[in-house]
């Protein structure tokens, strides 16, 4: 078994293939790979999200995967049916795993409603 330090390498040469930057796909926050050995920022880095309700193959914290498995050819096979999304720390803390649709439009009628109390508060304000 490689080390640790070497199977992340691995696989950080894999995602370069595979994406070019990483990139949040929901705000567009440039992000790194984990970097082994190195101190990092936690929000330049690439978090794994689990974007199909829980129901990936890889049950648990996709890096902590990434750090036991070699990107073997069934390896890589397996981590992309799991489809895994690229969020940022933010973004992905922020995202509930299961009934995330639900969560997204709860807060979508909640934000408007804000916005429709502070319009109300400022008009009255120029009254
Ligand atoms: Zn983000």
């Amino acid at each position: 078994m490689k080390r640790t330090k070497e199977i992340l390498k691995e696989w950080e040469l894999y995602f370069i293939s595979k994406y070019g930057e990483l990139v949040c796909e929901i705000c567009g926050r440039k992000l790194r790979f984990y970097n082994p050995g190195m101190k990092y920022d936690k929000k330049e880095t690439v978090h794994f999200d689990h974007r199909n309700g829980g129901k990936e193959i890889i049950k648990g914290s996709p890096k902590v995967w990434l750090r036991s498995h070699n990107p073997t050819k069934e390896n890589i096979e397996l981590w992309q049916s799991c489809g895994f999304g690229l969020l940022c720390d933010l973004c992905n803390r922020m995202l509930p795993t299961k009934d995330r649709e639900q969560w997204i439009l709860q807060a979508y009628n909640y934000a408007l409603n804000i916005r429709e109390v502070e319009n109300g508060k400022s008009n009255r304000i120029k009254e």
